[in-house]
């Protein structure tokens, strides 16, 4: 177990911000976790994984979980639906690499999702027209509450759009591991717009086509600091669309998907764009050029204040142009 005072998690969150918590403790497995004096730790407790959907908006007085609870167990490889256990600290990428090295179906439209598997089903996970939930068929936990471990079903889990009772719980429970279900039979899913044309023989062609298709889109963590997309997409009532249509650009089309309901989703990227965003600079953040959905760390020393100053700006924008309130999907902490 590595517990740290005073540790610096510039390299623990993909935004690259430079902050510090008063107290980092990484458990490699369950009893290790298990064995924590939650009582003797600086408060309060956040868990994180690989920090890829997290903003630091300054240093934090209490304690930073992380596990490195790593292992990958197939249930029985000869079953058409292979159950997969795997533990919470495994790099999800590296998960899916290995499914679909072993010709498994299911996880590989959510190729190069950054982050770590325990996470992964707290923030269901999306992408190409699949969500993780599509895969789960139950959570291992640890119950910080009643200090005692505890199991879900994926109905339990109530998954909805990047939402869960995990998320809801505010911060209750630990992920320990993650029960998966992927196929031997083949199932390509490739209904998504835009990967028409896709190669449907194997997993790994459809995960090589993904990989190729976010690189043009999105920026790599490695080379540029983000958490992915910073909004969510607004969710807006017909009134509040036809104002948004009139604010437009003469001529221009509004992208939208109407929701069962009748409600009306609009893509936040749109919104940003229309506002004259793209590229914008604040400091050392940018939005980024070719998605204005993602703040990007332009220089590798943005500051958080500089994040939350073209966070707000965004916001003001939008509100005043189209009348929308957007809202980070970034947790900021
Ligand atoms: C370039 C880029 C592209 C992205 N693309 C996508 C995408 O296509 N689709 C998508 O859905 N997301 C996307 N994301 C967002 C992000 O990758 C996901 O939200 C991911 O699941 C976060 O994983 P993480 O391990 O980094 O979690 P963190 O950001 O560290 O934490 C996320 C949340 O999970 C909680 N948590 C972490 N581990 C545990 C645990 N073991 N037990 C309980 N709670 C825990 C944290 O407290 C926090 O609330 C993208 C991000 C980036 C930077």
């Amino acid at each position: 177990m590595l517990k740290e005072y005073n540790f610096d998690l510039s390299s623990r969150n993909t935004f690259r911000m430079k902050a510090r918590c008063a107290c980092f403790v990484e458990y490699g497995s369950v009893d290790e976790l298990y064995s924590i004096d939650f009582d003797s730790l600086p408060k309060p407790v956040k868990h994180i994984g690989g920090g890829s959907n997290l903003l630091f908006t300054g240093d934090f007085p209490g304690t930073i979980l992380h596990s490195a609870i790593k292992y990958v167990k197939y249930v029985d490889l000869g079953l058409d639906e292979v159950p997969v256990v795997v533990g919470s600290g495994v790099v999800w990428d590296d998960l899916v690499a290995e499914l679909c090295g072993h010709g498994l179906w299911g996880a590989e439209n959510l190729s190069l999702i950054p982050g770590e598997v325990g996470a992964a089903a707290v923030q269901n996970i999306g992408a190409y027209g699949v969500e993780i939930k599509d895969l789960i068929s139950g959570v291992s936990c640890f119950d910080l509450q009643e200090k005692k471990p505890c199991k879900f079903s994926v109905g339990e889990c109530a998954y909805g759009y990047r939402e869960s009772m995990f998320k809801e719980s505010g911060g209750r429970y630990i992920i320990t591991s993650v029960l998966l279900r992927v196929s031997r039979v083949p199932r390509p899913r490739l209904e998504y717009k835009g990967l028409a044309g896709v190669d449907p023989s194997s997993p790994g062609a459809i995960r090589d086509a993904i990989i190729a298709i976010r690189r043009t889109k999105l920026p790599d963590p490695e080379e540029t600091g983000s958490a992915g997309s910073f909004f969510k997409n607004p969710v807006i009532t017909a009134a509040d669309f036809v104002r948004v249509c009139d604010a437009a650009a003469p001529g221009s089309i509004v992208p939208h998907y109407v929701l069962d309901g009748g409600m009306i989703k609009v893509p936040a990227a749109w919104l940003i764009d229309q506002c004259g965003f793209k590229g914008e600079k604040e400091g050392g953040a940018a939005v980024y050029e070719k998605q204005p959905l993602v703040i990007v760390n332009a220089t590798g020393s943005a500051t958080p204040g500089d994040v939350l100053e073209l966070e707000r700006r965004i916001i003001a924008t939008v509100h005043e142009k189209f009348g929308v309130e957007l809202h980070p999907e970034v947790e900021h902490i």
